[in-house]
């Protein structure tokens, strides 16, 4: 396919997603392909962050729990996510880190199958979650393990000895995107409970967690979100599983009555039960305005349009830059919204893109991740992208030592 630059201007032109990119704060002239790592910031995060931290926080000081629903966001926050992720408002809370939240719902899904103690996750899972689910492992002895197999062979361990199967909808490295209807189907099969990570699919794709009938799910705010650096995570439990699911990280702000100020804790009847401590509420801030606006977008018209961003964005490379091979999915509906590329020189040219303005990243060791947006992302700038990606593959403006200096965060 040869797509030419004007016939790019020309889908911007008649893309009825475009005028979303207007709400966001991007640097002029920067190609911004990794908001899967950190989302953008919209600018109503930036004004509303001035404006509670000027107000709330600075003239109506601790009065702020009560009158301007600090202690409500949690759960206010958590309900808008379920618009976007096919949940009950009722089933979702906004709370700590999405390792956290691994956490507590692996040790929830425990709670929930008595007498199982595999806790399944396929090799190469995204780190976080592998190392949550070792160390919950290791503190429960020989209640729980953690078994980790290749991704081919996921859905025939699943066994009568697993609790949860735990897996990232949209996989970090690879951009696979699991069909979370049938996979929940297999899992449940067994008797076992689904755990899905929607990290990298919240905000990205379409989400039906409750049309696959999925038992448990956590997620990240600062993706495709754009909740901030570090903003908090969500976390989703069944309807079904509410009464009954017990978490061992059982704080203050879990119990039935926080200002009764209790010795035993009662844990709250509803998926509060599920959060642990004060609530971060600049973050909130920052993270409500970010779902805000993906509220507002039309999710099948995000979901074709991000499709299409990355077909061409696939479609242009295979075109003009033979040296790499294509590691994620052919298929747009098998895939999140990045693009994985492998170059032995990976990090090199990673580094030598960001230098001319475009910004992707590198996942060690030799993957190029490229993500786009159906809100801030243009046609033209993947063309423009690949353009100069193709330039640098093809002089050769990679191969420099300064461009192989790793930094901490690649
Ligand atoms: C980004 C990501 C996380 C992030 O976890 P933190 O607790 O925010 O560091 C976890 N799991 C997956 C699959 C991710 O992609």
């Amino acid at each position: 396919m040869s797509l030419s630059r004007a016939e790019a201007e020309a889908l911007d032109a008649a893309d009825p997603l475009a005028r979303f990119r207007a709400a966001f704060d991007l640097p002029e002239g920067l190609i911004y392909l990794d908001g899967n790592s950190l989302g953008p910031p919209p600018k109503t995060a930036l004004a509303r962050l001035s404006e509670t931290a000027a107000s709330e926080w600075g003239r109506d000081l601790i009065r702020s729990w009560n009158t301007n629903g600090w202690m409500e966001a949690p759960l206010r926050v958590g309900a808008k996510i379920a618009g976007l992720i096919g949940a009950q408002p009722h089933e979702v809370a906004v709370a700590d880190s999405t390792s956290v939240n691994l956490f507590k719902l692996a040790a929830g899904a425990l709670s929930l199958r008595p007498g199982r103690t595999t806790l399944l996750a396929q090799a190469g899972e995204f780190p976080t979650d592998l190392h949550i689910l070792q160390g919950l492992g290791e503190l429960l002895g020989d209640r729980a393990r953690l078994k980790i197999v290749p991704e081919a062979e996921l859905l025939a361990a699943i066994d009568v000895d697993v609790a949860a199967v735990v897996l990232s909808h949209v996989h970090y490295r690879s951009s696979r995107r699991w069909d979370m209807a049938a996979v929940t189907a297999a899992a449940q099969a067994k008797g076992a409970l689904m755990l899905w990570d929607l990290s990298h699919s919240a905000g990205a794709v379409v989400v039906d967690l409750n049309g696959a009938m999925a038992d448990l799910a956590v997620g990240c705010g600062y993706k495709h979100l754009n909740g901030g650096p570090g903003a908090p995570a969500f976390l989703f439990v069944a309807e079904r599983h509410l009464a009954a699911i017990r978490q061992p990280l059982t704080g203050w702000l879990g119990h039935a009555e926080p200002f009764a100020f209790e010795d035993a804790h009662r844990p709250a009847p509803d998926i509060r039960a599920l959060t642990t401590g004060t609530p971060p509420i600049l973050s909130l801030t920052a993270l409500e305005a970010g779902i805000d606006l993906h509220l507002a977008v039309d999710r099948a018209a995000a979901e074709a349009k991000g499709g299409a961003l990355s077909d061409l964005f696939i479609a242009l490379v295979e075109a003009r830059c033979p040296d790499l091979r294509l590691a994620s999915p052919r298929r747009a509906q098998d895939r999140g919204l990045h693009v994985s590329l492998t170059h032995a020189d990976g990090y090199a040219i990673v580094q030598a893109l960001i230098d001319r303005g475009v910004v992707g990243d590198f996942r060690a060791p030799d993957v190029l991740r490229f993500g786009v947006s159906p809100l801030f992302t243009r046609f033209v700038e993947v063309w423009d992208a690949v353009d100069i990606l193709a330039d640098v593959l093809d002089s050769r403006a990679f191969d420099r030592d300064a461009y192989r200096q790793r930094a901490a965060v690649t």
